[in-house]
């Protein structure tokens, strides 16, 4: 297939279908290739895990557009919705009813994109020269497409991290990985079968972490026998608890506090802080040799478990994009102008500077990752900020370069910082973060419906971020 005006969109989550949706309004032609067989694919399977920000902060404006030419209505803006709620009742209406229905291709997993008839080490010719994405669909072709420009947005939640602190797999959980699952399984519902009665290890220290911990204690009330241990990579349990979670959000200050009562009751053990070394077949489950204090390996003891599930964030797939020129930073994974705003060394911040075409370019022209891609490695990512990338960029796609460079967002009051040991509110952004890969991505409801939004300029560590009102309310985390 051949068409050089075409936009491709890799992945239909929130922000590939707001990139279609903004990319129409521009009049440009965008199709969108998704793996799954619905929109939202990735956020259906954590569908069951209610966000922290409310409706008015998930609805892009272009779909916005697109949807009020319907019968659609806004849902309840200050409502908070699971997962599910947004692809039910944002993500595919908008997908069927209106002009972004014929945009969608669904069941083709996008493996490569690379510049036509040049490989990477080529350079004649290569700013002009279009680009090829190949394609595998569901029945097992392959296939490709020429397009103009493409526009990455298939997120991370497709490639979880591994077990091993320092970002492998360790021994033996590949090897039993029937018996491991990343993200936030729905341990109460959907996989029951699996959980109820069972020993599971918990591994991570964000809030995906203590949802699943919180959904398990749940299943143990109906089902005495489920035995829960919790692993954290840090000794700061006060600071998980008491601190980072503590905020001011009533929903996710909550979490922390259940996960501190259940911690209290004695039902479930604490494991911290934590290493796996490894993972063997034990006669009944598994059994998982760990060292719980800063000792040394001869310190290595065993736990038998039945299942693991491992919450410790995600990375970008940069393998279909081997043969591009890209601009990536080597720590965070991100755009290299982007990923100072966003390393999680430097900080916990969710308040980011909004940002468009400008730190999202690549070496290879009209090429972008967007979305929580764009983030890589860093968990603080938020939709409206992916919104924002996308409107920039499809203005620059359609040559309007002026509107690409204003910035149009107005952030929502955001979640803050690591408390490092200091009362809540004299926490501060610019401190660095906690090592946990916990995520830290909800905005302050309570805040943004109370007190005036953050100005569109500041940014956290922004030096015009002492001009604006610090926000009051802070840290809060979904990863
Ligand atoms: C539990 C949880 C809670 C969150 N809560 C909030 C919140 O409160 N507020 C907020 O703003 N953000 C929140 N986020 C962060 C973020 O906004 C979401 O993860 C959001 O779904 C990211 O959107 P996306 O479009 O970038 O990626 P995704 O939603 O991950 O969509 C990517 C799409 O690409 C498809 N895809 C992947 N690879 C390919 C391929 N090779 N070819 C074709 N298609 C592909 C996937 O199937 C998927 O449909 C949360 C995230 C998680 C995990």
């Amino acid at each position: 297939m051949q068409n050089k005006e075409t936009v491709v969109i890799i992945g239909a989550g929130p922000v590939g279908i707001a990139a279609a949706a903004q990319l129409i309004e521009r009049g440009l032609k965008p199709i969108v290739l998704e793996k799954g067989q619905t929109v939202g694919t990735a956020m259906l399977e954590w569908g069951h895990v209610r966000v922290f920000t409310p409706w008015k902060f998930l609805v892009d404006t272009a779909v916005e557009k697109l949807l009020l030419k319907t019968s659609w209505s806004y849902p309840d803006k200050e409502h908070m919705p699971t997962g599910r709620e947004i692809v039910e009742q944002y993500l595919m209406p908008a997908a069927t009813q209106t002009a972004l229905a014929s945009t969608i291709i669904y069941g083709t997993e996008v493996i490569a994109v690379a510049k036509t008839h040049l490989s990477k080490s080529s350079t004649a010719g290569r700013d002009d020269a279009a680009y090829t994405v190949h394609f595998k669909t569901n029945d097992g072709h392959y296939n490709s497409i020429e397009a103009a420009a493409v526009i990455d947005a298939s997120g991370t939640w497709h490639s979880p991290n591994p077990i091993g602190l320092d970002g492998l797999p360790v021994p033996g959980e590949r090897e039993n990985k029937a018996f491991i699952q990343y993200g936030i399984p729905d341990v109460r519902n959907k996989q029951k079968d699996d959980y109820a009665g069972k020993r599971t290890l918990v591994l991570g220290g964000g809030h995906s972490a203590i949802n699943v911990v919180l959904d398990l204690l749940k299943l143990q009330q109906d089902s005495a026998d489920t035995q829960i241990h919790w692993g954290l990579r840090s000794i700061n349990i006060e600071k998980l608890l008491g601190g980072g979670i503590n905020d001011q959000l009533p929903a996710r200050g909550e979490l922390g506090q259940a996960a501190k009562r259940a911690i209290d009751s004695g039902a479930l053990s604490l494991l911290t802080p934590l290493k796996v070394h490894s993972i063997t077949r034990a006669p009944s489950g598994l059994s998982v040799q760990i060292s719980v204090d800063d000792d040394v390996a001869s310190d290595i003891e065993s736990i038998e478990v039945d299942r693991i599930i491992v919450c410790a964030g995600f990375r970008p797939d940069l393998d279909i994009l081997r043969e591009l020129r890209l601009d990536i930073d080597e720590i965070v994974e991100a755009p290299t102008a982007l990923a100072p705003l966003i390393d999680p060394n430097l900080h916990s911040c969710c308040s980011v500077k909004p940002h468009g075409v400008e730190e999202l370019t690549h070496h290879d022209k009209n090429f972008f990752i967007v979305g929580m891609k764009a983030y890589g490695r860093a968990p603080t990512f938020l939709m409206l900020t992916g919104y924002e990338q996308v409107r920039s960029i499809a203005a620059e796609l359609a040559g309007d370069h002026e509107a690409a460079r204003r910035v149009e967002l107005v952030l929502p009051q955001t979640g803050v910082c690591s408390t490092k040991g200091k009362s809540p509110a004299s926490s501060a952004c610019c401190e660095p973060a906690s090592p946990e890969p916990a995520s830290c991505c909800g905005t302050s409801t309570t805040t943004a419906s109370t007190e005036p939004p953050l100005k569109a300029t500041s940014s956290c560590c922004d030096p015009t971020h002492s001009a604006v009102p610090a926000p009051k309310k802070t840290t809060s985390c979904c990863g």
